[in-house]
This record gives C-alpha cells, sequence and structure tokens, in this order.
C-alpha cells in the first residue's frame, strides 16, 4: 500500500498500535503510536474525526506487542527500498514518532511504560536522541500525578508536547471540546507542561 498525504487510516500497517503516516507540513514520515484502539476520549469535540468516538479512556495495553510493532515499524522506515515503495518521493524521510491516536494518550495508564518502551526501540535502533518524539494531547490531565511523570520522562528524552487549546473561553471550550476545563485549570496544565522540562534543564 503506498500512503499519502491524505491517507491517516491507522490500520494502514495491519498493526494494533503503531501507523505509519506521512506529513504534509514535514514532508516526512511521521510513526505514530495510537494508545486508544477502543477510540476512547475524555473529550468529545465537535471536529474530532475518530471513526465511533466513544467517551471513556485508553484501555489496557499489550505493551510486548506495542514493543515489537514499533521495533519493526522504525526498522522497516530505516530502509530505502520501503520508503521507495509505500512512500511518495519527497517525503521519504523519518521525521518523528508520535503519541497520539484514536483518543487522549495521557488517558492511558500505562503513559510512562510507553515512554520506556519507546526509549528502548529508540535506542535499539540507533535513533535515540536522533528522532524527534512528539506527545499530541488535549491537555487535560497533566495535573494528575502519573502524567507529570511522564511528561518529565519525555522531557529527559528530548520530546516535546503539542497542547491543544481551541479557544480562550469557558463556553467556547465546551461548546467545541464537550469538556468542562475551566481556564485556571487549562493555565496550570500548560505551566506544569512546561516546567515538567524547565525543572529537569535546571537539575
Ligand atoms: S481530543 Fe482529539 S481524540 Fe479527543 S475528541 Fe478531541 S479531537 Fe477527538
Amino acid at each position: 500500500m503506498k500512503l499519502n498525504e491524505s491517507n491517516h487510516d491507522r490500520d494502514a500497517a495491519g498493526m494494533t498500535y503503531v501507523y505509519p503516516v506521512v506529513s504534509r507540513r514535514a514532508r516526512g514520515v511521521s510513526i505514530g503510536i495510537n494508545l486508544n484502539p477502543n477510540n476512547a476520549c475524555n473529550w468529545r469535540c465537535a471536529y474530532c474525526q475518530v471513526p465511533g468516538l466513544t467517551r471513556g479512556a485508553a484501555p489496557q495495553l499489550d505493551l510486548a506487542k506495542l514493543e515489537s510493532e514499533l521495533r519493526q515499524m522504525l526498522t522497516r522506515a530505516q530502509d530505502p527500498a520501503w520508503m521507495e515503495r509505500h512512500v511518495p518521493e519527497g517525503s521519504r524521510r523519518l521525521n518523528d514518532v508520535a503519541l497520539s491516536g484514536n483518543g487522549e494518550p495521557t488517558t492511558s495508564e500505562q503513559l510512562d511504560d510507553v515512554l520506556g518502551v519507546l526509549e528502548r526501540a529508540l535506542g535499539e535502533c540507533g535513533l535515540l536522541g536522533r528522532l524527534r518524539i512528539v506527545l499530541i494531547t488535549n491537555g487535560s490531565l497533566v495535573h494528575q500525578p502519573r502524567v507529570r511523570a511522564a511528561l518529565e520522562r519525555l522531557a529527559r528524552l528530548g520530546g516535546e508536547v503539542w497542547f491543544k487549546l481551541d479557544a480562550a473561553t469557558d463556553a467556547t471550550r465546551q461548546r467545541l471540546n464537550d469538556a468542562h476545563l475551566d481556564s485556571r485549570r487549562v493555565l496550570s496544565n500548560l505551566i506544569e507542561c512546561a516546567s515538567a522540562s524547565i525543572s529537569l534543564s535546571s537539575k
């Protein structure tokens, strides 16, 4: 199957947790990790494109399976023949690994463990410190200690957070995201996110 910029099918690789995407913006391949194969999220955004979205959290993950899929995909993506077969010319480069999927990744109780798996797989493939790691989140659970711990690990790995903020007012966010999160909480979660990396860099 040839990947293209409009194909964001998370089943493209026939895997449960890992999928490749060609990013138009980055002109490269992003390897996605889907922690929500059950299509569950703690929000219900008006524009959400997750098929059959349900309100809820990520399920218990099979970390051994995730690690195996990740290794396979990282190996494939470093193979020029695989790139040539599956990726359009001009985008045949590995750009990042993104924790993003069919729901909010920070609802997974195993987020920190997943980052540990990712660290090991990147290390074994010689990509640790060379490949960007991105956590794409709605930011609503950053105040939870287990999420904070995962953010600190992410910062140690040199990763980054893309924090969704759709509107400045509580009422508009409520309408767009179908989520109760007042502005003080949004701000403190943003600060918490930033400070996870600042506190590490000052240690
Ligand atoms: S946060 Fe993302 S996955 Fe969750 S409902 Fe909104 S767009 Fe969908």
